[in-house]
């Protein structure tokens, strides 16, 4: 029978990315979810970059369109707002493919095994976390 340190109980993005964590991290990690992958899910689909940095995986072939203009109308108020950037300021996806994308992301092997890029991998943390050199050995 296998076991597991942790169990996270449903795939969406919270617990994806949660599991994909705890696995790197080196527990062992059972992701419960009760539907079938891919499932329909209720959603706008808009992802911010800062949400996407976060995500773990590639969710390029999964994103339908990069929006650079947004706009919000509080109808009641009488309020309107509008950004508009160069670089996107929203993707859209489709929650069921997005969703079964992240559940499925093997976390690629590591290049190096051995040597000063092995080394490197093991002491320098992501760069998303600042690249911090000082990992205990
Ligand atoms: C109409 C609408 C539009 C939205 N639009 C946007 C948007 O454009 N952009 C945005 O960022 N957010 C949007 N949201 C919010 C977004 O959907 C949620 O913030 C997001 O889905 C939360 O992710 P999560 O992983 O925490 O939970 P969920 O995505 O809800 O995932 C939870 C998972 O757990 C599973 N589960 C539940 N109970 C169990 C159980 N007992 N055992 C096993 N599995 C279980 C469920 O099946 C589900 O797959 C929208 C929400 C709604 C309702």
């Amino acid at each position: 029978m296998s076991a597991y340190d942790v169990a996270v109980v449903g795939a969406g993005p919270a617990g994806c990315t949660a599991a994909h964590r705890l696995a790197t991290a080196g527990l062992r990690v059972a992701l419960l979810e009760k539907e079938q992958l891919p499932r329909y899910k209720t959603c706008g689909g808009g992802l911010v970059p800062r949400a996407v940095s976060l995500l773990p995986g590639d969710i390029a072939p999964v994103v339908e369109r990069h929006c650079h203009r947004a706009e919000m109308h509080l109808v009641d108020a009488g309020l309107s707002f509008g950004a508009e950037r160069p670089t996107f300021l929203i993707m859209m996806a489709m929650r069921d493919q997005l969703d079964a994308r992240l559940a499925d992301w093997q976390a690629p092997p590591p290049r190096y095994a051995q040597g000063v890029f092995a080394k490197y991998a093991a002491l320098v943390s992501s760069a998303s976390e600042g690249a911090v050199t000082s990992a205990p050995l």
